[in-house]
């Protein structure tokens, strides 16, 4: 089979920019990118350019390749406005896989948030190293609190839900924009009045989508009265196998018995079946009866309660079992 070269460096890094330099030691892969030259606009009277200024370098931490730490070593362009009315003279080109000022590619942060959403910052920060990306946890904690969500004081309609952030340990009321399903808004804890001072400030909301928690129902009541409230099918189906739980709970017995497909209406009395053993094996195995000795030849006591059923102490047991069931 004959393989044929592709051109990589579009896919991987994306427009506008290629890979002309890869440098690999023990720990770290050094990737170097450079930009081509383009036309782009100024952000600030949105003339179109493509007269190069000068260059500059950044640095900047991507997601592991080979578990090793990867860093792209970037060299973007900076252009003249060329617009003698605008007050931006030199533009700084953006680059497509990080954001302004940021040390690490934006993939990169999607990644070590993906995985604090379930690690505490320390255990995050651990679990990144083994795969050759070093953040420190005030680092993770600090990229948390950038989140930034779009709050749309005109929303119409939204879905509300509590979250645990941390495994149970922190809970959040996350507000969903029910048309994109983005995050609008994550509020601290999940009672009523957070949701009820969020509330006030978007009183164009028709529809929300909630989940069971009443504090919430009753938050929406209480601000929105004219609102139409809808319980979501997850939801839905929850509440219904918790009830379909507890009636079962009721109705059936903690044990059932059943001898030949038939659902036996009591326990049935138990049934010993006492084993013959056929002399001849036991002549076989030249077993004279005698009892058992240890090393000093003292006879090893055989305690035979747990096997015989008319042991006290098996009774007592058997007894304690039953009550335990019941
Ligand atoms: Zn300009």
């Amino acid at each position: 089979m004959k393989y044929k070269k592709i051109d990589i460096n579009e896919k991987l890094i994306g427009d506008g920019f290629f890979i002309y330099g890869w440098d690999e030691t023990d720990n770290e892969i050094h990737i170097s990118v450079k930009s081509v030259g383009k036309q782009i606009k100024c952000p600030c009277c949105n003339e179109p350019t493509s007269s190069l200024h000068s260059n500059y370098h950044r640095k900047i931490q991507s997601v592991p390749m080979k578990g090793k730490r990867t860093v792209l070593d970037v060299v973007a362009n900076k252009y003249d406005c060329l617009n003698d009315n605008c007050s931006n003279k030199v533009i700084v080109e953006p680059l497509p896989f990080a954001a302004w000022k940021q040390r690490r590619t934006i993939e990169l942060d999607c990644l070590i948030l993906s995985i604090s959403c379930f690690l505490s910052d320390e255990g995050t920060s651990t679990i990144l190293k083994t795969i050759g990306i070093n953040i420190s946890n005030d680092s993770i904690r600090r990229l948390r609190e950038k989140l930034e969500f779009v709050d749309d004081p005109d929303i119409e309609k939204v879905g509300i839900d509590d979250v645990a952030i941390r495994k149970g340990h922190t809970y959040a009321t996350a507000i969903y924009d029910m048309e994109d399903h983005h995050l609008v808004a994550l509020l601290d804890g999940r009672d009523k009045n957070t949701l009820k001072e969020w509330l006030q400030n978007h009183k164009k909301i028709k529809l929300v989508s909630r989940d069971r928690a009443s504090s919430y129902a009753t938050a929406i009541e209480e601000v929105l009265p004219n609102c139409i409230q809808v319980a979501d099918r997850f939801h839905l189906l929850q509440n219904l196998l918790e009830y379909m739980k507890d009636i079962f709970k009721d109705a059936l017995p903690s044990q059932i018995y059943i001898e030949d497909g038939v659902i036996l209406e009591e326990e049935p009395e138990k049934v010993t079946v006492p084993v013959s053993v056929d002399d001849k094996i036991l002549e076989n195995l030249n077993y004279d009866g005698s009892d058992p000795l240890d090393e000093n030849g003292n006879i090893i006591e055989f305690n035979k309660s747990s096997t015989d059923q008319n042991d006290p102490n098996y009774i007592k047991q058997a007894e304690n079992r039953k009550k335990n069931r019941t």
